[in-house]
C-alpha cells in the first residue's frame, strides 16, 4: 500500500501544529513548525494568510491530521471508520479507540519505538510478540488482556534499547502495563475517549464522511 515517505516536517507544517511524527526528536531536535509556521510549498505564507476556511476544509484538515498522526493510509483509514461505523457505540469514539489499539500503536506507546513509524518498522520484520506468538501486522487490533513482549532474539536491539532509554515522553499511558526490563507489556484495559488526545475533534471526521 502507498504510503508517504517524504519529510515527515511537512506533514505537521501542512496541518499548522506539531503531530510529534519523529517521536523523541521532537523533543530534542529543532522543529521547523517553530520557525515556519505556514504551509510547505511556494503558496504556504499566502495559504497562511487566506480568509477563514470551509467547513469542508476544516473537516478535510482534521481527518488529514489524524490519518497523518497514526500513519495511516486513506484506504485504511476509511476501511477503519467503517469499521468504527458498524459496532455499537459512538463512532467518533470507536473510531479512536480503534486506532489506538492497533499494535503499531501500542509498541510506540509502550516506549519499544520512538515513533509509529519506527514501531510499524519493528512489527513488520516480526520483533513483536503478541500472547506469545509472532504478529506481523501493524494494524492488528490488540484485545484486552492481551501480552505484547519483544521476541527474546530481538531484546537487545540498539533501535529499542534507545527508545526505552529515551523514553520519557509520552508517559505510559493508564490502560498498559509495562515490564521494560523484560520487554513486555499488557493491555490493562481497552482505552477510552478519555485516555485519548482531547484536542482531536473526532465529529468532524464523522461528519466529513457521512456526506
Ligand atoms: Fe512535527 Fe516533530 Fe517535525 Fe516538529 S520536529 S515538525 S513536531 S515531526
Amino acid at each position: 500500500m502507498a504510503r508517504y515517505t517524504g519529510p515527515v516536517c511537512k506533514l505537521c507544517r501542512r496541518e499548522g501544529q506539531k503531530l510529534f511524527l519523529k517521536g523523541q526528536k521532537c523533543y530534542t531536535d529543532k522543529c521547523p513548525i517553530d520557525r515556519r509556521a505556514y504551509p510547505p510549498g511556494q503558496h504556504g505564507p499566502a495559504q497562511a494568510r487566506r480568509r477563514k476556511q470551509s467547513d469542508y476544509a476544516v473537516q478535510l484538515r482534521e481527518k488529514q491530521k489524524v490519518k497523518r498522526i497514526y500513519g495511516l493510509a486513506e484506504r485504511q483509514f476509511r476501511s477503519l471508520f467503517e469499521y468504527a461505523n458498524h459496532i455499537p457505540g459512538v463512532t467518533g469514539d470507536n473510531l479512536l479507540v480503534a486506532l489506538e489499539s492497533r499494535l503499531d500503536n501500542i509498541v510506540f506507546r509502550m516506549g519499544f519505538a520512538q515513533s509509529r513509524n519506527q514501531a510499524r518498522q519493528l512489527v513488520r520484520h516480526r520483533h513483536v510478540e503478541v500472547n506469545g506468538g509472532v504478529v506481523d501486522v501493524p494494524s492488528f487490533r490488540v484485545s484486552q488482556g492481551d501480552e505484547i513482549s519483544v521476541k527474546a532474539k530481538s531484546k537487545k536491539l540498539v533501535a529499542i534499547e534507545s527508545a526505552l532509554e529515551a523514553r520519557t515522553r509520552p508517559k505510559l499511558p493508564e490502560w498498559l502495563a509495562l515490564d521494560d526490563k523484560q520487554r513486555v507489556g499488557r493491555m490493562v484495559r481497552a482505552p477510552m475517549r478519555t485516555d485519548i488526545d482531547s484536542s482531536i475533534q473526532e465529529q468532524l471526521i464523522v461528519e466529513l464522511y457521512s456526506k
